[in-house]
């Protein structure tokens, strides 16, 4: 009744060896900066960018300094200026209205659903403020595209996808990613690939592409990127298109090859764990656990469940008594941000008012890592540590709602 989890929500795998010999064969010939190449070779850069743009669908590919660097070169190479206004989700992280706020724009937040995407109708009453969506896949939770499209189409908004948690996703058959006109991802320690830091960017728009890669920092260099348009579509952008350096180097992505190659299979793995913990929460008094439609071929990296109209006091204390056993929970709702979680209200550089609804659910949301380094027999734990503490919080709260 009273087990303690020993593992630790915050170690990732180590880097697989293959990764780590392609990195030692980097280390020795020295030539780290992506441009740096000898007579015959194609440098690490320029090869991952072929094969993450094979491995997506796209036309082109972009790997970048990080995601959220990814996110900013987006917004620029679309055409967003200081002063415009872009939507996004006000359930998200730091670094996407951040990228936005980079670029001298505003973000407009739109509500969260108890599904924890964004909210198709708060985002009709406000897609006439913009001509851009910046919709971020949080936690790897996939609206309809099928609706998110039409709606954006008949408002004329150009998507931009944050999917930072949704690296090998997919809605229906449509890759995540792939029903934007850009893609970004993330290759942070903690999101679906590991090279520390690193993003990747892809499209399949000429102009948008050519302006994306020198904002890179490409120089007149960019005749060496295998994965971009031809010259002829530099001709317009090159002169008048600053260069904002944030290059991917050879070194990181000599790391990423090898783990992009076993991206299914890492995807599994998390959807296994997150099904051993999501089966074993299905009967807990007080929890609701988020229903996801059929079309969604989702990545578990981690796991969300909700308190609805819990107290405050309430969740802090399931969060403290979880904690204690050894389960490290995160809880969105807190009103000063903790940790990596935040809040729309928190981002104080960015005007919004209060989405009762949104905020409803918001305050609701308790989120975990599912580490790989977890066994399934760990995920079983886990999951049973927060169903008898969500239990016992529940009753002692005495709250009788279901
Ligand atoms: C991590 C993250 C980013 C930014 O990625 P970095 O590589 O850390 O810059 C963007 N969006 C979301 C939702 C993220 O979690």
């Amino acid at each position: 009744m009273t087990d303690i989890f020993r593992g630790n929500f915050t170690q990732q795998e180590p880097i697989p060896d293959e990764a780590i010999a392609a990195a030692l064969t980097v280390l020795k010939h020295g030539r780290l900066h992506r441009y740096n190449e000898v007579d015959g070779e194609v440098a690490e850069s320029a090869l991952l960018e072929l094969e993450f743009a094979a491995q997506m669908g796209s036309r082109y590919c972009l790997a970048v300094a990080s995601g959220g660097y990814a996110l900013a070169t987006a917004l620029r190479s679309v055409g967003v200026k200081p002063g415009d206004k872009v939507l996004t989700n006000a359930f998200t992280l730091a670094p996407v209205p951040g990228a936005i706020a980079s670029v001298g724009a505003v973000p407009v937040f739109v509500g969260v659903t108890d599904g924890l995407v964004i909210d198709l109708e708060d985002l009709a009453s406000k897609a006439g403020q913009a001509d851009v969506l910046m919709l971020s896949h949080m936690r790897g939770h996939i609206v309809d595209m099928d609706a998110l499209m039409q709606l954006a189409q008949a408002h004329n908004l150009l998507v931009i996808e944050d999917c930072a948690h949704t690296m090998g996703a997919k809605w229906g058959d449509t890759r995540s990613g792939r029903s934007g006109v850009i893609g970004c991802y993330s290759c942070q320690t903690y999101k679906h690939v590991n090279s520390g830091e690193g993003g990747l960017l892809i499209c399949d728009d000429d102009e948008i592409m050519a302006r994306a890669i020198m904002l890179s920092g490409s120089y007149m260099i960019y005749a060496k990127h295998r994965a971009g348009p031809p010259p002829e579509a530099f001709e317009a952008v090159r002169l008048v298109t600053p260069n904002i350096s944030g290059r991917m180097d050879n070194l990181r992505a000599a790391i990423l090859r090898p783990q992009l190659r076993r991206l299914d299979s890492q995807c599994q793995a998390w959807n296994d764990r997150y099904h051993v913990v999501d089966s074993a929460l299905g009967q807990v008094a007080g929890l609701t656990r988020v229903q996801r439609p059929q079309q969604e071929k989702f990545v578990a990296s981690s796991y969300q469940f909700l308190l609805l109209d819990w107290s405050g006091d309430a969740i802090r204390d399931v969060v403290a008594r979880c904690l204690a056993r050894g389960v490290e929970l995160k809880w969105f709702g807190a009103v000063e941000p903790v940790g990596f979680t935040s809040r729309y209200d928190s981002w104080t550089y960015a005007p919004s008012s209060p989405m009762p609804s949104s905020d409803r659910v918001l305050h609701s949301i308790i989120d975990m890592r599912l580490p790989l380094m977890f066994s399934l027999e760990d995920c079983v734990m886990v999951a049973r540590i927060i169903g008898e503490e969500v239990a016992l919080a529940f009753a002692a709260s005495g709250q009788n709602q279901a």
